[in-house]
């Protein structure tokens, strides 16, 4: 699965506060999210993120990188 930070990512459970959606803010072993609805951040396993994602959204940020 490509999930790149910057990425909005929506779960198959929501949080309490009602969001689907978190923004990746780090990718590693874990994945830090943020909740996009109350802020709220957590870490949880990769694979146990990715078997609950159930829509990617890329960033509209634009990667700058040149070489
Ligand atoms: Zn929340």
């Amino acid at each position: 699965m490509d999930i790149q930070v910057g990425d909005i990512i929506k779960m198959k459970k929501n949080h309490p506060c009602g969001s689907f959606e978190w923004e990746v803010l780090r990718i590693g072993a874990d994945f830090r999210l943020k909740c996009m609805g109350c802020g709220h951040q957590i870490m949880i396993p990769r694979r146990q993120a990715e078997k609950n994602i159930k829509k990617v959204e890329k960033s509209d940020k634009i990667n700058d990188i040149t070489t």
